[in-house]
C-alpha cells in the first residue's frame, strides 16, 4: 500500500483593489452578470464572466427553474454559450460571485463538481489553462490557474475524445 498526498496552489488576494486590472475588470462582468440571474427558488444569484483570448467578454448567471433539476449553473450557462458559438476563440480566464438578499456571503463560492467537469473538458479541448478567479462582496479573491487544482481526480479519457491532443 502506497499513500499519496496532493497539494494545490492557488492565490489569495484581500480585496478587488489587490488584483490585476484585467482580473479585476473581469470581476465587475461576473457582478453585472449576476444582473441576469433567474433565482426566484434559491434567491441566491450566481453570476459568472470568461474573457477570451480575443478580449470577448461572456456572461453566465443561474438559471433556476420551478422543475429544480431543469435549471442550470452560472459558469455551465456561460461555459456552454462558448462552446456552442465562441470555441475558436480560447479562454484566459473564469470570474465567478454570487450574492443573496438572505445573508452575508464572506468567503468566495467555489463551484459545483458538474461545473468543474465542464471546465475540465473546455481546458483539454482549447490545450491551455483557464484562470479561475473566486470572490465575494467586500471578502477576498482566491485565484487558480486551472481546472486541476479543484478537481486533480476529474474523469478524461481522451481515448473517448479524438479532438484532444496530448
Ligand atoms: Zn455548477
Amino acid at each position: 500500500m502506497t499513500e499519496h498526498q496532493l497539494e494545490i496552489t492557488f492565490k489569495e488576494y484581500q480585496t478587488l483593489t489587490e488584483l490585476d486590472k484585467p482580473g479585476r475588470a473581469l470581476c465587475l462582468e461576473a457582478i453585472k452578470a449576476m444582473q441576469g440571474s433567474h433565482s426566484p427558488y434559491s434567491k441566491f444569484r450566481v453570476g459568472a464572466a470568461l474573457r477570451l483570448q480575443s478580449g470577448k467578454i461572456i456572461h453566465g448567471s443561474n438559471q433556476e427553474n420551478v422543475a429544480y433539476p431543469s435549471g442550470l449553473c452560472a459558469e455551465r450557462v456561460a461555459l456552454f454559450y462558448w462552446g456552442a458559438n465562441h470555441a475558436d476563440d480560447p479562454i484566459e480566464a473564469m470570474a465567478v460571485t454570487a450574492a443573496t438578499d438572505e445573508f452575508e456571503i464572506s468567503q468566495p463560492i467555489t463551484s459545483c463538481g458538474s461545473c468543474l467537469q465542464v471546465l475540465a473538458e473546455f481546458e483539454k479541448k482549447q490545450n491551455q489553462p483557464i484562470e479561475i478567479i473566486l470572490f465575494c462582496n467586500d471578502g477576498p479573491v482566491w485565484v487558480m490557474n486551472g481546472v486541476d487544482s479543484f478537481l486533480p481526480f476529474l474523469f478524461f479519457e481522451k481515448r473517448l475524445n479524438t479532438e484532444v491532443k496530448g
